[in-house]
């Protein structure tokens, strides 16, 4: 492993971070470089007023800014820049100032990989990786598979979590890293020299083509994190699809890995006649047994739990640690997150759903009769696609927001198994959350699972969720209140 901009050659080097962000990225990245005495100029087009939560989070370390703004000159004397995985190197002009200047890029990601001494299991995909992720760490770092793989840490880190570029310098091959990589991530590790143990792909579908240009090119980065599996090592794959699955095998013929087949097949039956097709005879394993004790619902999450034992097993971790690993995983939050119970109705944060398809997942997550609260910002085309769900088991929709008015209109033309689909337009997620109440009798599922992104009111989706979370803690509160003061 040849790590190009070594601990060494950081000291006293001019070093250009692009991009900070609000949200923890730059600013990993920004602290290891200062703490290795390079000269670090943080540029970020946000003005200072938008960056300040992130700039107090540096305010022990020495890094200049240069902010609301790219300055070309700010390369002038520079030695390395360091990519945000936001920025888009296709249409990036400071970028392009860069390498006109020859100056050397390189990202948060690559400067792990170049140094990261552990076993990783690296996990990409279009949808699940989070989950995945958490799900295999969470394997990983019990006492009983860690014994079993004979691992030492167990990290979980990349696209999940804080920056592990810190922790790096202590991780020896007796530690385990598991990495969620995006295809942004992805996209800029050519010329990196890593390698993973195993590698996982949970599925393609065409995502962030507006960034990538094609799905070929949106696959073709995510399949650099399978290019770089080790020989001996084992590549992972969710998805059915004979096209990828065509791919895959081939890098694996070419790396002398092996292929482990991960994808679900509830009660061990493919899904759709075609898939059965799709397997030649170099899979190994891939039939799923009884289901996974989970506490996190839906058929998705057991998708996600299959992978997740195979990315483990792919280690040396036994089926049966897995899966009393697994039954202890409590689930990642504002993805069908248990908020609380109140008068007998359980209450789950899915804030995390912001496209039609999230939503129809945590319908059919489902049993009994669900509540669901659906809105935020209207951007177009996605909002008449929340309908197609299965709504035949939900007992009423609550709409908030932006999108309210709009989506309550669309919903009120589906059908639950009563007749028309009741539907109420609440203004605030508070508002929502009482209006849910009222709906919803002993037994039901009340799901905040807006379909929609949540920028019309929050700052991120994380932030919507608190609020609902908050919100049914509130109503708990007013129930004990009530309860007290009739007794
Ligand atoms: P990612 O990290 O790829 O964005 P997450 O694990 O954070 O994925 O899950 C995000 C959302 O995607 C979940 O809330 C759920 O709606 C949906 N989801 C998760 N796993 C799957 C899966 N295996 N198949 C389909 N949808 C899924």
């Amino acid at each position: 492993m040849t790590c190009r901009f070594t601990d060494d050659w950081l000291r006293g080097k001019r070093v250009v971070v692009m991009g900070l962000g609000r949200f923890g990225g730059g600013i990993g990245v920004a602290r290891f470089l200062a703490r290795r005495g390079a000269r670090v100029l943080v540029t970020d087009r946000a003005d200072e007023a938008t960056l300040r939560e992130s700039m107090a989070k540096l305010a022990d370390v020495e890094v200049d800014y240069r902010l609301g703004e790219h300055r070309e000159a700010d390369l002038d004397d520079a030695d390395l820049l360091v990519i945000s995985p936001a920025v888009d190197r296709r249409t990036s002009a400071f970028y392009a100032a860069a390498v006109a200047r020859d100056v050397p890029w390189t990202t948060e990601m690559n400067l792990f990989l170049e140094r990261c001494a552990a076993r990783i299991v690296g996990v990409t995909g279009s949808i699940g990786k989070s989950t995945t992720c958490a799900m295999a760490h969470a394997i990983l770092q019990h006492p009983a598979a860690r014994a079993e793989i004979g691992a030492g840490r167990a990290l979980l880190g990349g696209n999940i979590g804080a920056s592990l570029l810190e922790a790096s310098g202590e991780l020896t091959a007796a530690d385990v890293v598991v990495l969620e990589l995006s295809s942004f991530q992805l996209d800029c590790v050519e010329g990196v020299d890593f390698a993973v143990d195993v590698a996982g792909l949970t599925n393609a579908r065409p995502h962030h083509l507006d960034r990538h240009g094609t799905f070929e090119e949106y696959l073709d980065a995510k399949l650099n994190l399978l290019r770089a599996v080790r020989a001996g090592g084992a590549i992972v794959v969710g998805t059915e699809d004979g096209a990828i699955v065509e791919r895959v095998q081939a890098i694996a013929a070419e790396r002398g890995a092996r292929v482990i087949d991960a994808a679900y097949r509830q009660g061990g039956v493919h899904r759709t006649p075609d898939d059965a097709g799709v397997h030649g005879t170099p899979y190994d394993g891939g039939v799923q047994g009884a289901p996974y004790a989970l506490r996190v619902p839906g058929p998705h999450n057991q998708a996600n739990a299959h992978m997740a034992v195979k990315l483990a097993g792919a280690l040396g971790v036994a089926e049966s640690t897995a899966r009393t690993a697994l039954a202890e995983f409590g689930g990642l939050p504002h993805r069908l997150e248990f908020v609380g119970e109140v008068g007998g109705v359980r209450y789950y944060n899915d804030s995390k759903a912001t496209s039609a398809e999230a939503v129809a997942t945590a319908l059919a997550s489902f049993d009994g009769p669900i509540v669901v609260l659906c809105g935020g910002k209207d951007i177009g085309a996605e909002l008449d696609r929340i309908v197609e769900g299965r709504w035949e088991r939900v007992r009423s929709a609550v709409t908030f927001g932006d999108a309210g008015a709009r989506l309550a209109g669309l919903l009120k033309t589906t059908r639950s198994a009563g007749g028309p689909l009741p539907v109420e337009q609440a203004g605030t997620v508070e508002e929502a959350v009482a209006c849910a109440r009222r709906a919803a009798q002993p037994g039901d599922v009340v799901v905040l699972s807006p379909g929609c992104p949540s920028y019309d009111a929050f700052v991120n989706y994380e932030a919507r969720g608190l609020r609902f979370a908050d919100a049914v803690r509130g109503l708990a509160a007013q129930v004990r209140g009530v309860q007290e003061s009739a007794s």
